[in-house]
């Protein structure tokens, strides 16, 4: 056996640079994170090698006897480190990422054409929870089941439980999602379970952004009030790509959810689960139980926060007004510049973060906010002080992208990336810097 460079130049050379780049980058995608190495050897591991299709001690191939015993230490260790009974909850640790998780969830439970409520994706919710726009059902979720999102208040930044509350008397979902891609802020979990209630609907919390944040209990915990919880593993809790779904072991609406959920997962939607991933995380939830990780999370926070009052110093509109977690969402329309002017910028200059829609907004492609997030460069070492830094460094971006928006001629997006991108761009030295 002969190591990647040797074998495979071509690919090697696009991992190093990736790697490189990785390295060298300000990392503010609040949806990305830094594993660990023990996470990394496990997911590099003879685990990949095996099929395993089915459940510990139920296997339809032979030689499991080890994979089992991993399978097994992964859902206890799951289990303890979202501090929950195995009386009361079971998982499912198969699920390839956090959008089959989901849908896993929908097709266990729900029947086609059901309906659903999810936080509608401008607002901030995902594309799984069931988006679609007037003129098409763009995620599986909105073509197989019928889907009403909810909204935020405009004038608040925060979810509209109200609204809520009279939508869903009205369309009578059978499915109500907490959960989002880009809320600064937690969920009113009890409030959403008075209202699952009172119309005889699944109330199910997607924490694939918080679960860092949950694990550690430095944010409200959904496993108090929902039946089912979803996450991915590889944001703010640090681990490799996959996903989760979490259950109640007592019927939920005459429902069998731990049944309906592992039969969901296979044979309904998934062959054989990935060993390797199974084995990184497993790793991942020991690192999850650890007094470090919790300093971590409630450093995630904190330096989140001390971006967010940076910003906010320099006169920026921050959506809801601020933020209770591990990301900011910037509203740039008052600042007379959108989202992806300055997320251009900001990547030429190696500081990677991503346009994002905001309240009000018409546009996805060219949307009015820059999400920011805190999970990343808290891992890479970052404190307070150099979130307050980087908030200065946004600002910087932020003022060249309004300058070349000014030289530049033509008013498409991709004029101003031709222009910014020329060697001709005289900020371009500035950027750079
Ligand atoms: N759920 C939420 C809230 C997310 O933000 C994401 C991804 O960003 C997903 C689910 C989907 O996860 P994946 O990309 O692993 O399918």
């Amino acid at each position: 056996d002969y190591g990647m460079s040797e074998a495979d130049p071509e690919v090697w050379k696009i991992i190093s640079k990736e790697k490189e780049r990785q390295f060298k980058s300000l990392e503010l995608i609040a949806s990305e994170n830094f594993t660990s190495r023990a996470v990394m050897e496990a997911v590099g591991s003879c685990l990949t090698n095996k099929y395993s299709e089915g459940l510990p001690g139920k296997r339809y191939y032979g030689g499991n006897e080890y994979i089992d015993e991993l399978e097994m230490l992964c859902q206890e260790r799951a289990l303890e480190a979202f501090h929950l009974d195995g009386k009361m909850w079971g998982v499912n640790v198969q699920p390839l990422s956090g959008s089959p998780a989901n849908f896993e969830v929908y097709t266990a439970i729900l029947n086609p054409h059901d309906r659903i409520m999810g936080l509608d994706l401008p607002h901030g919710g995902h594309l799984s929870h069931g988006f679609m726009t007037p003129k098409r059902r763009v995620s599986g979720t909105s073509i197989y089941f019928e889907s009403m999102p909810y909204r935020l208040d405009e004038s608040t930044g925060l979810v509209d439980y109200n609204m809520l509350e009279k939508t869903a008397n009205l369309f009578r979902p059978k499915l109500i999602i907490a959960g989002a891609s880009a809320y600064p802020r937690d969920f009113d979990y009890l409030r959403m379970r008075k209202i699952a209630d009172s119309v005889g609907s699944f109330l199910m919390m997607d924490m694939a952004h918080i679960s860092g944040l949950v694990a550690a209990s430095v944010v409200a915990d959904p496993f108090e009030y929902c039946d089912i919880v979803t996450t991915t593993t590889h944001k703010s809790l640090r681990g490799p790509r996959g996903g989760m779904i979490f259950f109640k072991k007592d019927p939920v609406l005459g429902v069998d959810l731990e049944s309906a959920i592992n039969n969901a997962v296979f044979p309904g939607l998934q062959g054989g689960p990935h060993n390797h991933t199974i084995g990184g995380l497993t790793v991942c939830l020991k690192h999850a139980q650890s007094p470090e990780f919790k300093a971590y999370q409630n450093k995630v926070v904190s330096n989140c926060r001390a971006l967010a009052n940076r910003l906010i110093g320099l006169g920026y509109k921050l959506v809801s007004g601020g933020s209770d977690n591990h990301l900011v969402l910037v509203d740039l329309r008052p600042m007379g510049i959108d989202g992806a002017r300055v997320e251009k910028i900001l990547d030429l200059a190696s500081i990677t973060l991503n346009k994002n829609s905001v309240p009000g907004d018409k546009s996805a492609l060219v949307p009015g906010g820059i999400r920011i997030g805190s999970p990343a460069m808290t891992t890479r070492g970052f404190t307070e002080k150099e979130f307050v830094a980087t908030a200065d460094f946004i600002h910087e971006g932020v003022q060249i992208a309004l300058e070349a928006k000014e030289l530049v001629s033509g008013s498409k997006l991709q004029d101003f990336i031709k222009f910014v991108t020329s060697p001709s761009f005289s900020l371009r030295d500035q950027v750079l810097d």
